[in-house]
């Protein structure tokens, strides 16, 4: 993903509240901030293509009408805003809110803080925002010389219900993360002797089969690139598929784990703190979206102006797919459990919840 923060300097990130509240002090100002993000070059009519500049409506500042065939254009066309009734400073301070906090923020805290009448109106709107944290993400980790990549798997949650001995809901998730190196003179962690995380790859996968922890590896790593991983068969076909592997052979020993694949083992740990404490309670079904949030929250921990761009879908390099696409075959996810709300998840169908 570029980043372009650099060259849009017409577009501020606020770096506290009171800058947020200086730069988005309401409708009209968010809706002006909205039509720079989408033409930085002044308004072009997306129905007939004449630019110049528009009709503006001041009772509906989320629309522009074009001069030249008089057809309106809404601001929040395309975004993960369309179509609906919330005011755009709402979904403002959402984005702001989510991407500023470093662990996020839960459905149930952002109603309180915005005092939002209803607690489904900022699930879905937390919800929608989940959108916008998946297609930026979709180049190939690894294939940087100098760099490597750590993988493995790792079972995330499950309570047994009294079934007996033996079962669980656990949920495998596999993970990839580029291990890259402080540059000499920079002050190492000791434990770590230099190396720190670049960016990171999570899914849900069915099972430990080769074809499984294989086929999630050539999903996400580009070819050619050095993979470290523990000594379990399935990762032992990486070098046919193309890959550089080297297997660790840890047998059971977690120093080994430590001082070979340190920082995918910390990528593990984050990702269940933070289930556990910001999430606990999601259901194996919605897992993969928790993960997309962990990735986007991980990969952009250090750019939040990128981050809050790309959630409202307005990044401008990032066409984002609808909600409709993105959540397309889930089950309807109004009653998701989140954070300390004690709600109960509407699937009856998933006794299981996660951490
Ligand atoms: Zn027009």
């Amino acid at each position: 993903m570029t980043i372009d923060v650099l060259l849009r300097g017409d577009l501020p990130f606020p770096r506290s509240l009171p800058e947020f509240q200086q730069l988005f002090p309401d409708e009209s100002a968010c809706a002006a901030y909205l039509e720079r993000a989408r033409w930085s070059g002044g308004f072009a009519c997306p129905h007939c293509g004449a630019s110049g500049e528009p009709y503006r409506i001041t009772t509906r500042p989320g629309v522009l009408r074009c001069r030249k065939c008089r057809r309106d254009t809404r601001l929040t066309a395309g975004t993960v805003m369309e179509g609906t009734h919330t005011l755009l400073s709402v979904w403002f301070w959402a984005a702001y809110l989510v991407a500023s906090q470093t662990p996020g923020i839960s459905a149930v805290q952002f109603q309180r803080q915005l005092g939002l009448s209803r607690y489904e109106t900022a699930f879905q709107i937390l919800h929608k925002l989940r959108v916008g944290m998946v297609r930026p993400d979709q180049d190939r980790i690894g294939g940087k010389t100098g760099e490597h990549v750590e993988a493995d798997e790792t079972w995330v949650g499950g309570r047994t219900r009294g079934e007996g001995r033996g079962v669980h809901h656990m949920t495998l998730v596999a993970a990839a993360v580029e291990v890259r190196q402080r540059k000499p003179g920079t002050k190492p962690n000791p434990r770590r002797s230099g190396r720190y995380a670049g960016r990171v790859r999570l899914a849900v996968v069915p099972d430990r089969s080769a074809d499984s922890l294989c086929g999630f590896i050539e999903s996400i790593v580009a070819p050619g690139t050095r993979i470290i991983t523990d000594d379990w068969s399935s990762y032992a076909g990486l070098n046919k598929r193309g890959y550089d592997h080297m297997p660790i052979v840890e047998r059971g020993d977690p120093q080994v784990a430590e001082e070979f694949m340190p920082i995918i083992h910390l990528v593990f740990s984050n990702l269940k703190t933070w289930l556990r404490g910001i999430h606990h309670g999601v259901s194996p079904q919605h897992l993969q979206a928790y993960l997309n949030e962990f990735t986007f929250r991980f990969n952009r921990r250090h750019y939040p102006f990128n981050a809050f761009r790309s959630l409202l879908g307005i990044a401008g390099d990032v066409t984002a797919p609808s909600y409709a696409e993105f959540y397309a075959g889930e089950h309807a996810p109004l009653y998701l459990v989140d954070v300390c709300d004690n709600r109960i998840s509407t699937d009856q169908s998933s006794s299981a919840t996660l951490c």
